[in-house]
């Protein structure tokens, strides 16, 4: 189960969504979704959460955030969600940096966080509508119809969420993340209490929406997850980055040393 019918061979063809819609950040100059920060801080008061953090994501990577409890994951994972402004620092988004107009970006942007963003009050569909609304997709009622049935709801569109189970939850907010074929999708520990059922959706439609091309961004305690999914590993340790490179499956061993050695 997937949330895309979007085939890997459509990789890197803005505008060609698997839902039907025209990708709305598809950008008229087709800017590569490549990621750069240089010298990334934020403090909290004078606490320095994170410390001149240097990054460069191409687009079409899949990077694993790892680190122990504090390590700094979720504020860098905010940054580059455009959710909160370093103290200092640079980050540039596909070629926009933090202090332009991001609107844009955001709209490219899937974010998947400890919060669901559904509302109990509405029904399955008005939800993934309201997104699809707010995203300015093409065809929205095709598709949010499709994404019912990639995510094994079609036939609970029509009752309120409040009357859902946590796992039907789980793969609406999956599907509210995918709706609108985001460009750069970024997830903050998304397998946490995730039923087995979600977390199949949730791991195909990451493993399909990399063979497409899209940046990801993952934040997670998970190594064997990270080692399974990712391409490029960064291991944080008290704000500073302790290891940034290629996810190697022939060192797999010396990937788990690293890990134990600064995160484990
Ligand atoms: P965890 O794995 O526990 O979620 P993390 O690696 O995601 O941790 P962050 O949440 O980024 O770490 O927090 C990094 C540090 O910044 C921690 O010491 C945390 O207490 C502190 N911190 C985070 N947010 C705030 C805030 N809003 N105000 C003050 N301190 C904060």
């Amino acid at each position: 189960m997937t949330v895309s019918t979007k085939s890997a061979s459509d990789a890197n063809q803005p505008g060609n969504s698997g839902t039907g819609q025209s990708s709305p950040a598809s950008p008229a100059t087709h800017a590569r979704w490549d990621i750069q920060a240089e010298g990334l801080t934020k403090l909290y008061g004078d606490f320095p959460a994170l410390q001149h953090v240097d990054l460069e994501v191409p687009q079409g990577e899949f990077l694993a955030l790892l680190g122990r409890n504090g390590a700094g994951k979720t504020t860098l994972l905010k940054l580059l969600a455009l959710l909160t402004r370093p103290t200092s620092g640079k980050l540039t988004i596909r070629g926009i940096t933090h202090d332009g107009d991001l609107t844009e970006l955001r709209r490219g942007m899937g974010l998947l966080g400890h919060n669901s963003f559904l509302y109990d009050e509405l029904t399955a569909e008005e939800n993934l509508l309201f997104y699809a609304k707010l995203y300015g997709i093409g065809e929205p009622r095709r598709a949010i119809r499709q994404m019912l049935e990639a995510i094994g709801l079609s036939s609970f569109g029509k009752e309120l969420v409040r009357n859902f189970s946590r796992g039907m939850k789980q793969r609406l907010a999956i599907g509210r993340v995918f709706l609108h074929d985001p460009e750069l999708i970024l997830l903050d520990e998304p397998f946490t209490g995730l039923d087995d059922r979600a977390v199949a959706l949730l791991e195909n439609s990451l493993l399909n929406a990399h063979r497409q091309g899209k940046t990801i961004l993952l934040c997670t305690h998970q190594l064997e997850l990270s080692l399974k999914l990712a391409s490029r590993l960064l291991i944080l340790d008290r704000g500073k980055v302790a290891y940034q490179g290629p996810n190697q499956p022939d060192r797999v061993e010396q990937m788990r040393e690293l890990y134990l050695q600064f995160a484990g």
